[in-house]
């Protein structure tokens, strides 16, 4: 029951500040659900216009915007609004009006009142999407009722976006799995635009790198820049998302040649998330001409997707091609050793010591992205210098119990045998080998005690995956194992360990 008094959804607001308040909670549940950047992308410029009886209007400065947002949100937002006002049968989604409406957007669609102004508007201060994107959220709700689109972006903008100061060479981690990323980044960032480098094209899953390494490399060679007393390199950096977004804008203000001729006077673009054109063929036809543009004059272009080139089914083949004629540079998925590493970095300089013990538990278990990993950390940072309490290995578990709940994965045998193994120090074979002598005896029955508590795996078929023994061994280990950790703590804390480690 959100509203004092009012158990069931009323049936309608009865004053305005109500009606405000209520949309404003909707908003904010949908920010929760959707997450910032989506809600930031799509959803800030949604404006009510009127919530009466049955029908929610909702307003958006575009057609593509309202059409999005229908298509996407549009159920969503219908049972969102269904729970708090009983009487909502249909959202009616609107575009707004504005003084050069040249898009062909029926009278009926616009709306009488209150048109907020659509384009960029002298004497207010500028500030792109692309900047809005790149400056952390304000964390309060906007004013209701003031279109965002007052923001609008300026088609023949300034594209010097604020980078994110964290995102340089010195913070990125180097490991195995983005060594070579990280080499053609620097290599394009001390030589830009060399033969074979142009562009770069950085590719792999969510939270590897991409983004910062993007970064990175702008930092760099403006720092350079500055360094060598030259003319400040102008730099693009923006997500395909947002490229479209402006394009569609100048569209609309009828802008595009500007929005042209600025975009192809940068030296360094940076086009990050390149898949979210996929399927959007006026804009890939914008972004190759504006490509082709740049690489003819010279100027590097770097790219990201979460996939190869040739595997971005739905982007055209000839900007395919084009995209993997330079170098093409893959993110791996982390490796244990490399998310330690990071780890270890981001810990340093927090103020708040945080045991090595849980900053290995946080690298075996949270193995997804680098992102998650951070999040973790930054949680138990948080918490610790909120409570005044130091970071522990079972603080961390209960503070972070729904992320590692999330990360929980089915064990395998296998792993259990090469965890305790690598634990021991001994040889994998070990684990199935007739050896007896106790350093290997010993941890070949602690895997078997976790193989069963930790796998469905009955006792012969253990005992098989442990080179062909009887059940009867099986069953002998676990008992010993189980009173061992009776009598003796420190080896109980070890199992524990690699218990929790492996845990499903
Ligand atoms: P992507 O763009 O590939 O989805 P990001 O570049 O946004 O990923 O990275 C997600 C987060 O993880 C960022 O905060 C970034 O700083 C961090 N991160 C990723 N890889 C590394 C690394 N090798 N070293 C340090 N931080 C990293
Ligand atoms: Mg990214």
């Amino acid at each position: 029951m959100e509203q004092a008094g009012g158990p069931t959804p009323s049936s309608q607001p009865s004053t305005s500040g109500q009606t405000a308040e209520l949309w404003a909670r909707i908003r904010g549940r949908l920010r929760d659900e959707v997450g910032e950047v989506e809600y930031r992308t799509w959803l800030r410029q949604m404006t009510l216009a009127s919530a009466q009886g049955e029908e929610v209007v909702i307003l958006l400065p575009t057609r593509f915007l309202r059409d999005w947002v229908r298509s996407h949100y549009g159920d969503r937002l219908r049972s969102m609004w269904q729970a708090e006002m009983a009487s909502v049968r249909t959202l009616e989604f609107r575009v707004v009006p504005e003084p050069r409406a040249t898009d062909g957007v029926p009278a009926a669609e616009l709306r009488a009142n209150e048109p907020p102004p659509v384009g960029p508007r002298i004497g207010a201060p500028a500030r792109s999407p692309a900047e809005a994107e790149a400056t952390p959220p304000a964390g309060l709700a906007e004013p209701l009722g003031k279109p965002a689109e007052a923001r609008a972006p300026d088609p023949r903008g300034d594209w010097s976006v604020p980078l994110d100061p964290r995102f340089t060479f010195d913070t990125f981690v180097v490991g195995k799995p983005n060594e070579f990323a990280h080499a053609c980044a620097r290599r394009v960032a001390e030589r830009p635009a060399s033969p074979g480098f142009n562009p770069l094209f950085l590719y792999g899953g969510v939270g590897l790198g991409k983004t910062h390494l993007m970064h990175a490399i702008a930092w760099a060679i403006r720092e350079r820049g500055a360094q060598l007393g030259q003319v400040p390199q102008q730099v693009a950096y923006m997500s395909a998302e947002k490229f479209m977004y402006r394009f569609i804008a100048a569209l609309r203000s009828q802008s595009t040649m500007e929005f042209k001729e600025s975009l192809r006077s940068v030296d360094l673009l940076l086009i990050d998330d390149l898949q979210f054109l996929i399927g959007k063929d006026n804009t890939q036809e914008e972004f190759f001409h504006t490509f082709n543009a740049l690489i003819d004059a010279g100027k590097q272009i770097v790219v990201s997707a979460d996939k190869s080139p040739s595997d971005l089914s739905g982007i055209e083949d000839r900007l395919r091609t084009r995209l993997g004629c330079g170098m093409v540079a893959d993110l791996h998925a982390t490796t244990y050793e490399l998310r330690l590493s990071i780890l270890q970095a981001k810990a340093m300089g927090q103020g708040v010591p945080v045991p090595p013990k849980v900053l290995e538990f946080l690298a075996h278990k949270i193995t997804t992205n680098v992102r998650e990993l951070e999040g973790a950390l930054n949680r138990l940072i948080a918490h610790a210098n909120l409570f005044g309490r130091a970071v522990t290995m079972e603080g961390a578990q209960e503070v972070l119990h729904d992320v590692l709940r999330a990360h929980d994965r089915r064990v395998t045998i296998e792993e259990i045998q090469k965890r305790v193994a690598e634990h021991y120090n001994i040889r994998l074979t070990d684990m199935s080998s007739p050896r007896r002598a106790r350093n290997v005896a010993r941890p070949r029955q602690i895997a078997m005690y976790l193989a069963k508590q930790l796998t469905s795996r009955s006792l012969p078929e253990i005992g098989r995956r442990f080179g062909g023994r009887d059940h009867t061994t099986v069953m002998h280990a676990v008992s010993r194992v189980a009173e061992l950790m009776q009598a003796d703590a420190a080896f109980a804390e070890d199992v524990e360990l690699l218990r929790r480690m492996l845990e499903t």
